[in-house]
């Protein structure tokens, strides 16, 4: 090969699906627990590309140019974003995310943006309605289907 090693990292991307971990908003699940978590589901590493915790950090658990895991059926041309919680203190879905986090996932989806312009925004559920999750537990498509 002597191809520039963009190509041969390069993976088409037309989406960017918003997850969460589907854990309580006053529950710990750092990044290792959710290691943990998805290796016992049989998979290679943390099926998401990146995860952000409720202190607004950006865990980057996959290389973008890798397949994830997270999303079946969608994740050959998708990245995988997922935000610690999603449920509340009856543990029924909803909009957790810490200021914080909101901030960090903000930036995120404007960088990548910024390398896949094409790229849609979406929440998990809103990939198709096969989807029955209530996962990222906002409207996502609503809240950044205008950044540019
Ligand atoms: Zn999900």
């Amino acid at each position: 090969m002597t191809t520039g090693s963009f190509y041969q990292n390069y993976r088409e991307v037309t989406l960017l699906v918003v997850h969460c971990s589907a854990t309580r908003y006053d529950r710990n699940f750092p990044v290792e627990a959710l290691h943990r978590c998805h290796l016992a589901r049989g998979f290679a590493s943390i099926g998401y590309h990146f995860y952000i915790t409720r202190d607004g950090e950006v865990h980057i658990c996959r290389p973008v140019h890798q397949i994830g895991a997270h999303a079946s059926g969608w994740n050959d041309k998708s990245i995988g974003i997922c935000y610690e919680g999603g449920l509340n203190k009856d543990n029924r879905p909803a909009d957790t995310r810490t200021y914080a986090q909101k901030c960090s996932l903000l930036d995120l989806l404007r960088q990548l943006k910024a390398d896949y312009p094409e790229a849609r925004i979406l929440g998990h559920y809103q990939l198709s309605v096969s989807v029955h999750k209530a996962c990222p537990c906002f409207d996502a498509r609503e809240e950044y289907g205008a950044l540019v």
